[in-house]
């Protein structure tokens, strides 16, 4: 197990595989250039009063990548390391996500560069408050709606709706999206990425005759995608053996307890020191001896340089870019399964579509009926997107982006360039 891999820019990375599907599908020059860049990029400069007294100004992005399928859709995250051009790539993915599994939205997605782990509640009310009021020029519930990302959560959603509410003079659940089920948020929202990551992989074990049930799981990342598909994994009978976040790893080859160790990371900040348990580096989790393999931190964490070391015959994709080109390649050359991001944690974005078409027509329906629907969605998504890859002899990324890409450039053609 080997040290940390190549920075990389997540936008390079995203027209890279923009530029591959394009190239597969014979896209003419004049559309790859619409669709290789964003509509629209906003960055804002704000004010924000510490509980010091101090005040500090801090930078925030919107990015909306493609609008012709429908309304803008993406998240917002919070985080030191925040860059446009994170945020461009995510939201050209989120573009490609929205297509591959059908849903009528166009890809966004937001950011502030702040260490909100240094924040308090209030400043982190404060910051958050100022941000939506800067970036409502563009977001709202027929033009652009964000949901949760990266150290972002329900409360956090719940701070944006009711600025956003506050300036118009009524309440308009419909402008975002992971709020609380108090004001309009949707049954089975939390735990949606994952279950969605749950479905895909199940269809993609049954593709190479491997029982889920005793399958070795290893984890990156323990919050709302990675924490919540241990204890789904787990419930299916997978045994979880390996967990991270940013501060450490864990392992532990007869399995560890998801909910158990939830409690440990709330208690003590972080999953590392979980008893029972040997105690490994961060990218340790991604070549530990598993059979699905589940990065869901962040992007470039699979690269050229440990792709060959990954031992899962799955690798599903929580996160958004965790896999770089050139370790696809590995990847596939090894015939390990890796269900792309843009199809494996789709189950997020489809359930926050399901939120906000029951805020509009204020109608809400039961969990039940919602994990229906989602499983539907995600199983005929990745049977198109598995059977584009047979047909092309290609991976599975390759084959979402080609649906995906090309879905969206018939909306653009058909509805013709303005004026
Ligand atoms: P989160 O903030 O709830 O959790 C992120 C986790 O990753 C934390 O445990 C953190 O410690 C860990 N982490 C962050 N950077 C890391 C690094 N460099 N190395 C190791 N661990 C690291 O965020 P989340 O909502 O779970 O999102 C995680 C990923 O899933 C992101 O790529 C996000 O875009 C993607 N995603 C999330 C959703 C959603 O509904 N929340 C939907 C689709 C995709």
């Amino acid at each position: 197990m080997h040290e940390e891999v190549t920075a990389l820019n997540p936008y390079h990375m995203a027209v890279q595989q923009f530029e591959a599907a394009a190239e597969k599908l014979h896209l003419s020059e004049d559309m790859r250039e619409v669709l290789r860049q964003p509509k629209r990029e906003l960055v804002v400069n704000f004010p924000v009063r510490l509980d010091s007294g101090r005040i500090k100004t801090f930078t925030g992005y919107r990015v909306q990548h493609n609008v012709n399928r429908g309304p803008a859709k993406g998240g917002i995250r919070y985080g030191p390391d925040v860059t446009l051009d994170e945020v461009k790539a995510l939201a050209m993915w989120m573009t490609w996500k929205c297509a591959v599994v059908g849903i009528p939205f166009g890809g966004a997605k937001g950011g502030v560069i702040c260490d909100p782990k240094q924040m308090s509640p209030a400043e982190l009310e404060r910051l958050t408050r100022r941000y939506t009021t800067e970036i409502s020029i563009v977001i709202g519930p027929h033009s652009d709606i964000p949901a949760p990302d990266v150290n972002t959560n329900s409360q956090v959603m719940a701070w944006i709706m009711d600025t956003y509410s506050m300036h118009e003079g009524f309440s308009i659940p419909a402008v975002v999206t992971g709020k609380p089920l108090s004001i309009g948020g949707s049954e089975g929202r939390n735990d949606a990425t994952a279950t969605g990551v749950l479905f895909v992989t199940r269809q993609a074990a049954k593709r190479i005759d491997m029982p889920l049930r005793g399958a070795r799981v290893s984890i990156q990342g323990y919050g709302n995608a990675g924490a919540i598909a241990a204890r789904l994994f787990h419930n299916e009978g997978c045994k979880i053996v390996a967990v991270s976040d940013t501060r450490g790893g864990i392992y532990n080859e007869s399995g560890l307890d998801p909910s158990a160790v939830l409690r440990h990371k709330q208690e003590r900040g972080s999953v590392i020191d979980f008893p029972r348990a040997q105690r490994v580096r961060v990218q340790d989790v991604l070549e530990v001896p598993c059979d699905v393999l589940i990065p869901a931190a962040t992007e470039g964490v699979l690269t050229a340089a440990n792709a060959g070391r990954v031992q899962a015959r799955i690798v599903s994709e929580a996160a958004n870019g965790p896999t770089t080109p050139e370790a696809d390649k590995i990847l596939f050359d090894k015939d390990t399964i890796v269900i792309p991001d843009i199809l494996a944690n789709a189950g997020g974005v489809t359930v926050s579509y399901f939120e906000w078409v029951q805020d509009l027509q204020s109608f809400f329906w039961g969990v039940d009926e919602i994990t229906k629907k989602l499983e539907v969605i995600m199983n005929r998504a990745f049977s198109a997107v598995a059977e584009k890859a047979d047909q092309y002899h290609c991976d599975m990324r390759l084959a979402a982006n080609m649906q995906a890409i090309s879905s969206v450039a018939e909306a653009t053609q058909v509805r013709g360039i303005y004026p």
